[in-house]
């Protein structure tokens, strides 16, 4: 997979990259942090995303926020750990204690396909490019 961008992982920890919306061709998703074009009702009004904390101040991440983690976030963690074996705030806690570019570079190796170097989808479990499972 190609090196992620910054910008590519969402307030609430969530890698944009590895997600079914972005890694499609048709009607792709700009990531959480990009344009709401494309993007289903429910995603666009991400109640994560459209936080005031986020409105009010220059914070990046849920982290930062004094309510960390919040039931929202808590929801949101919950519903990935059981349907598809990734926490959002296990990413928060890694990008707080070591850096968001270490943990770019934990989430490239992470998620590339060994088969063909493509991108393993989050919510397929499978390699986007070739079909390999994880
Ligand atoms: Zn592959």
């Amino acid at each position: 997979m190609e090196i992620i961008d910054t910008s590519l992982i969402a307030p609430c920890g969530m890698n944009c990259s590895i997600c079914m919306a972005y890694l499609r061709d048709k009607n792709k998703c700009s990531g959480c942090r990009g344009a709401d074009v494309n993007k289903a009702v429910t995603r666009a009004k991400c109640k994560i995303k459209n936080c005031v904390f986020f409105q009010i101040g220059e914070a990046r991440y849920c982290f930062e926020c004094e309510q960390f983690p919040c039931d929202n976030l808590k929801h949101l963690d919950k519903r990935y750990r059981t349907k598809y074996n990734m926490s959002m705030v296990e990413n928060l806690e890694n990008i707080k204690n070591f850096g968001i570019i270490t943990f770019l570079g934990n989430e490239n190796k992470k998620w590339t396909c060994s088969e063909c170097g493509g991108t393993i989808c989050v919510h397929k479990g499978y390699c986007y490019s070739c079909g390999k499972k994880k």
